[in-house]
């Protein structure tokens, strides 16, 4: 015996593939959109769509963005001998909420991880050295305070630091084994402000 009609259970099954939704929520999420006025259903699916057409990566800094290059690497305004790498484009919102931070940002799109098979290949490693040698005299590395987070750190500064370039990683403000994008803006301020030359 079928539980839903079809189309229910296909919007169920969808919805449980989202990260941190289980069956139940889904269920609950599905139910909502069915009981809400059709427009609340066809605005959700119009916005998935719109973003998931027009979002791309910045084919510089590799950040989501709806132009290319992105507003950061467009904006004239902001410092371009600063570089501050970071694993995700979420991180680069929670940097950007400080309003401290004037440089250009790299992002990484993921850490180092032998046990998921993440090596530096399946990184943007490579466009982050192809942009070191348009007079970039610092690079900030921001990648999360947790195993994979130092190891890409460290991979990075090995790699760095032999082509003159100041190489700074960001203070121990944050709690060990936390991800920036959930810290609050003045301990990510600190974090940045204490930020120590890798040696
Ligand atoms: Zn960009």
């Amino acid at each position: 015996m079928r539980v839903y009609p079809g189309p229910l259970a296909r919007l169920i099954d969808e919805l449980s593939r989202l990260p941190g939704i289980g069956p139940k929520s889904a269920s609950r999420l599905a139910y909502h959109l069915l009981n809400a006025p059709p427009a609340v259903a066809h605005r959700l699916a119009g916005a998935i769509r719109e973003a998931r057409d027009t979002i791309g990566h910045c084919s510089v800094c590799q950040n989501l963005t709806d132009q290319d290059p992105c507003g950061i690497c467009q904006d004239e305004t902001r410092r371009r001998d600063v570089i501050c790498v970071v694993e995700e484009p979420r991180d680069v919102v929670a940097m950007e909420k400080t309003r401290s931070y004037k440089g250009l940002y790299h992002v990484l799109l993921g850490a180092l991880s032998p046990i998921e098979g993440i090596g530096p290949d399946k990184l943007t490693i490579r466009d982050l050295l192809g942009r070191l040698p348009n007079g970039v005299g610092e690079v900030i590395l921001a990648t999360n305070p947790n195993v994979e987070g130092d190891a890409t750190a460290l991979y990075l500064a090995r790699l760095i630091k032999p082509l003159g370039i100041k190489v700074t990683r960001i203070a121990r403000g944050l709690p060990v084994g936390a991800y920036l994008e959930y810290a609050d803006e003045m301990t990510l301020n600190r974090a940045m402000e204490g930020r120590q030359e890798m040696r």
